[in-house]
């Protein structure tokens, strides 16, 4: 099997005016992610995903990745990884360059799967076909919605649902009340501070959020204030959660060996593909930390990152993005399948999945270079777009 060519295809959705939700990079209105297609001689073709920013991704592929992996053998996924790095590292390391070997990454781990006939979860030694997996919503809204929002994860058939705080203390708290409320003690509440708060405030909702026994304490603070996270696992009872802001094993050893984390969060679609997400969940594994992955861009990712949280033995859940974005809604001809909080997995070869060609179509960024202005979640393109500080009242 040889590689004939690496395509990246940028898809972009932008949100009807009802759909839009406010966090706090202000109210997002777009959606983008980029699939990365390897086509080989054999026919197949290998599936993978990244979420950074669409052109830098699509230039690294143009002019770097596709050049040097055509005429390779996919299976040999380790040396082509290295290979990847080795030409990007000037650049690279962290950010979109890693990002974007990452995506190519988890398409040769597809095609490894395909040539052999395997799950990529059974070549990672896994045994379970499900992965546990959360209902990501529950932004910034009124707290009755919230509630209402909450009881429908579970009426949809998750068991643990995740919310964002971060926007005053007085919501912060009374969110939580509500969405307790609504799903019960029998249901996992796990909340992200979107790295708003400082020590003292994240000490005191940290005592709260255990009274409130919340799953997990996610970002708190910036990723590079490693110290506070660590001075902050010595305080409280919450099982503290951070990564997604991470990229490859090295930064995730630096936040183990710090003792910033309980919880580390890889995303296969940023950190450097299932490779490097697997290598991160092994070093998690040592340190009797547990692993369970962040994703905010479609469902190629979201199966890649279930793939090995379900074959890592401290694999503990997969976010499910519940943001009405089309690219975990519709992309697979199989839409994910949730049961008993539950993603299903498939003994069907390599990520088990088969891309919706009208939608790809449908969604198809014109000119990868050019993005459309807008608030798109995690990234902000155009100079009006760019938001304010929100400030944050305290009791
Ligand atoms: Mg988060």
């Amino acid at each position: 099997m040889k590689i004939e060519r690496i395509e990246d295809i940028n898809l972009l959705y932008q949100y009807p005016e009802n759909d839009r939700f406010q966090y706090a990079g202000g109210i997002c209105t777009n959606r983008l992610t980029t699939l990365i297609l390897v086509h080989t001689d054999t026919n197949h073709v290998g599936i993978g995903s990244v979420y950074s920013h669409p052109s830098l991704i699509h230039l690294i592929i143009r002019d770097q990745l596709n050049p040097l992996l055509i005429g390779e053998d996919p299976r040999n996924v380790e040396e082509l990884w290295k290979k990847m790095y080795g030409l990007t590292l000037w650049y690279g390391r962290k950010g979109v360059a890693m990002s974007t070997l990452g995506g190519v990454d988890t398409a040769l781990w597809d095609l490894r799967g395909k040539s052999v006939e395997k799950p990529v979860w059974e070549l990672l030694g896994g045994e379970r076909k499900t992965c546990p997996a959360y209902a990501s919503g529950l932004l910034w809204k009124e707290v009755e919605k919230l509630a209402e929002e909450a009881g429908q994860y579970i009426e949809k058939g998750f068991r643990r649902v995740k919310m964002r705080l971060a926007r005053s203390e007085e919501y912060d708290t009374s969110a939580i009340l509500a969405v307790r409320k609504a799903i019960g003690m029998d249901h996992d509440v796990i909340v992200d501070a979107s790295m708003r708060y400082h020590f003292e405030l994240a000490c005191r909702m940290g005592d709260f959020l255990k009274e409130q026994k919340v799953f997990w304490y996610e970002e708190p603070f910036a990723p590079e204030d490693i110290d506070s996270y660590t001075a902050l696992r010595q305080v409280v009872r919450v099982p503290i959660a951070g990564g997604e802001n991470e990229f490859g094993l090295q930064g995730f050893r630096e936040m183990i060996r710090a003792k910033a984390l309980d919880i580390v969060q890889p995303d296969a679609s940023r950190c450097g593909g299932i490779s490097e997400a697997w290598k991160i969940a092994k070093m998690a594994e040592e340190s009797g930390l547990g692993v369970a992955t962040h994703s905010w861009n479609d469902a190629v990712a979201i199966i890649a990152n279930a793939h090995m949280v379900s074959a890592a033995p401290n694999g503990i859940t997969v976010e499910v993005d519940q943001m009405n974005n089309p690219f975990v809604n519709e992309l697979l001809v199989e839409p994910l399948q949730i049961e008993d909080g539950e993603l299903q997995l498939s003994h069907a070869p390599g990520l088990g999945i088969q891309l919706d060609l009208e939608v790809i179509d449908k969604f198809r960024m014109g000119d990868p270079l050019t993005i459309p202005d807008g608030v798109y979640s995690d990234m902000t393109f155009g100079k009006s777009y760019f938001p304010e500080p929100i400030g944050y009242e305290e009791r």
